[in-house]
């Protein structure tokens, strides 16, 4: 029977576990330098999805300040995305960015000025060398403050953060855009994107296909193209996309994701990185060309197995949403802050495209994505710090040093009784 033929077995990443491998280093010495695609190289192999609710100038600013990436999203016109994009490479590249530092006896007049005019929400009053007080300039926003100082200590405490800069010391930003508008590319190159990251669903559709390979020999800078799921996808793009820099792989594994549920069709993101890598060493080009680990990510305990399983890097827009710095608004409900998440192919987001681009018609009318609530999370910093501890810790496991290394470490295919075993059990908590 035809459908059997090459069946393939799909892994997630609950079904595998790390094997603990001989460890050369502690944990505190594995290294996190990457790469995002073949010319962007990163100190924190992290990303953030082009997402209405998650990447726009504020957080690709503070990812890049700290060595990681962020994609903005397109769900707007082009001129509010080469704004965008302007806006990064216009930011204070350094920490100081994050913060103004002022002297006790400036007015409080002229330190809003500077905010306003730097875009940064935090007055820090420095007496010497040491930090005496923050200055509140609106007290709900306290606990983002607190946690923006306590995750950039935490983070420089277990990662020396460096920023992300391009040649003429501006920082890294990339930009996501569709097959089909080559002018919009242009415009992102000329405002200074980085790298362009291909945004659809299904990139293994042959128009999108003679699309993107139009596209490419359109524009200069890097070109990282996805969804893809399957191996397939990915021996064709390099054989008719001249130059592809990096696959983002993973089709329906998304928090906010019902493509599953409505059309069938999925490849877990673990299972996209194993077929990306598989069509990629047939090429003689793993290593060279990175995989972008994208979507169900839920912690660092994935992203360690997306790396080992062959990723260069990993894309969360779920780890991201609650934090300040996302494009989402905050909503309090019953004295707790959430903020708003949606995946670009729900209700809102689809009627949001509408409104903002009226020459635009969506090519599907069906709705692939869910809206909800995340708790907010406070800082990005915290986040990241959280992040690079837990992968480091796990690297360390594996007995990986380097990105590299975790390549050659090894993922064991795990039964429901050990998964069950492997979460606390038998007691009260
Ligand atoms: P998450 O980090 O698990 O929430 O997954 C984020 C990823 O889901 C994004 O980077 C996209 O690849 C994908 N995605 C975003 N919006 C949608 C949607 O509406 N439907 C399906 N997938 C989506």
């Amino acid at each position: 029977m035809a459908w059997r033929e090459g069946f393939i077995e799909y892994l997630s990443f609950d079904d595998v576990a790390i094997i603990p491998g001989r460890s050369p280093v502690e944990p505190s010495m594995v290294k996190l330098e990457s790469v995002f695609s073949r010319r962007v190289r990163l100190g924190i192999p992290v990303a953030s999805s082009p997402m209405d609710t998650v990447t726009g100038w504020r957080l690709a600013s503070a990812l890049a300040r700290v060595g990681a990436i962020g994609v903005i999203h397109r769900n707007m016109s082009a001129e509010e995305q080469v704004e965008h994009v302007r806006r990064v490479k216009e930011a204070d590249p350094s920490l100081e960015g994050e913060a103004i530092f002022t002297r006790p006896g400036d007015s409080l007049g002229s330190i809003v000025e500077k905010m306003k005019s730097r875009g940064v929400s935090v007055a820090l009053i420095v007496e010497g060398s040491s930090v005496s007080g923050f200055t509140l300039l609106r007290g709900s926003r306290l606990e983002y403050w607190a946690s923006k100082a306590r995750g950039l200590a935490s983070l420089i405490d277990v990662h020396d953060p460096q920023p992300l800069l391009d040649d003429e010391g501006r920082l890294v930003v990339a930009a996501a855009i569709g097959p089909f508008d080559v002018e919009r590319a242009k415009r992102l190159e000329k405002a200074g994107a980085d790298v362009l990251v291909l945004d659809v669903a299904h990139a293994h559709n042959e128009n999108v296909v003679a699309a993107v390979s139009r596209l490419a020999r359109e524009v200069g800078v890097d070109l990282v193209v996805g969804n893809v799921g399957t191996r397939d996808a990915v021996l064709e793009y390099a054989s008719r996309v001249e130059n592809v820099a990096g696959f983002r792989v993973g089709i329906g594994s998304g928090s906010i994701c019902s493509t599953s549920e409505v059309t069938g069709a999925y490849v877990p993101t673990l299972t996209a990185v194993f077929e990306a890598r598989s069509a990629l060493e047939e090429l003689g080009l793993q290593g060279r060309v990175p995989i972008i680990a994208d979507g169900g990510i839920r912690g660092p305990g994935d992203a360690a197995k997306a790396l080992i399983a062959g990723a260069s890097a990993v894309m969360s827009g779920r780890l991201f949403a609650g934090c300040e710095e996302a494009e989402s608004t905050r909503i309090v409900v019953g004295g707790r802050v959430y903020k708003q998440y949606r995946g670009m192919a729900s209700r809102g987001a689809i009627e949001k495209r509408f409104a903002s681009d009226r020459y635009s018609k969506p090519s599907k009318h069906i709705v692939e994505g869910v809206e909800g609530l995340v708790p907010y999370t406070g800082s990005v910093y915290e986040t990241l710090a959280e992040l690079v501890a837990g992968l480091k810790a796990a690297l360390g496991y594996a007995g990986a040093k380097t990105i590299r290394d975790a390549w050659k470490a090894k993922l064991a295919k795990i039964t429901p009784s050990a998964a069950r075993e492997a979460k606390p059990h038998d007691l009260v908590l």
